[in-house]
């Protein structure tokens, strides 16, 4: 008779340890001491990486060291798996970019404090956190209404006041025009007229160019009115879906 009670209670000491180290912040909605500290030393780990790979800005990298990239994901990837160094799913076919390919970004883009950002394809919302934590003044654009929503929550409760809408990133945002600088989270095929047209004289823009077998980030810098085109890393991005 006691032998079978001491397995019950092994068992249930196992289920509980087991729940206490996987259990994702998203299912309690707090975390506890352990997941906090499992987190921060993910993102370290996340930025020594970036370190390693050529990332120099001082600002970005503290920025990513800061901000909580697994609060942005999806319930199942709320761990320190988040922190790995490759886009994850987010639902409705769309994937959160890669902390490399984040920074890479950002860092060509070389922001000032309070420019004025916008960024098409909010996604998860990470990279507009990012954005807001270096100090930029954040716009951004989800054609997925799922997405969008569930982006300006968590922006919401992680503390970033980024302006967030769902709409066509095609079509900009005329209404906070000119942006000092651009970036674009999904490829199209042609270069989006009316973003060349919103952004700023001087402004930067970085855009992932092309199909879905072949892809180039491009960059584009505005000078007396006229464009400078650079084309940069092969690259693979979800494609800018045409309404
Ligand atoms: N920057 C995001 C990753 C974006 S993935 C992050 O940090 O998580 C690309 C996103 O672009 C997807 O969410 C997709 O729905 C969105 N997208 C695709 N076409 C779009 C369009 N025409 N306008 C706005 N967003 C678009």
């Amino acid at each position: 008779m006691r032998k079978p009670r001491l397995i019950l209670v092994f068992c249930l000491l196992c289920l509980t340890a087991f729940w206490f180290f996987t259990s994702p912040a998203g299912c309690t909605g707090q975390e506890t001491a352990m997941e906090v500290s499992n987190m921060e030393e993910a993102r370290r780990l996340m930025v020594e990486q970036l370190v390693a790979y050529g990332v120099t800005d001082q600002k970005i990298l503290a920025a990513m060291g800061k901000v909580p990239r697994h609060r942005f994901l999806p319930a199942g990837y709320m761990t320190s798996a988040a922190y790995g160094d490759h886009p994850l799913p987010i639902g409705h076919d769309q994937t959160i970019s890669q902390p490399y390919i984040v920074a890479y970004m950002t860092e060509c883009m070389h922001l000032a404090k309070g420019e004025k950002v916008l960024e098409i394809g909010t996604g998860s919302g990470y990279q507009a956190a990012v954005l807001a934590e270096i100090g930029a003044d954040v716009y951004s654009i989800e054609i997925v209404p799922e997405l969008a929503s569930h982006a300006i929550d968590v922006l919401k409760t992680t503390g970033y006041a980024c302006h967030v809408k769902c709409g066509d990133g095609y079509q900009g945002w005329a209404e906070y025009a000119p942006f000092s600088v651009i970036i674009v989270t999904c490829a199209p095929r042609e270069l989006p007229e009316k973003l060349v047209e919103q952004l700023a004289e001087g402004g930067r823009m970085i855009l992932p160019l092309g199909n879905v077998f072949s892809q180039r980030l491009v960059i584009l810098r505005k000078k007396d009115g006229k464009i400078e085109q650079e084309e940069d890393l092969p690259v693979r991005f979800v494609p800018m879906i045409k309404k």
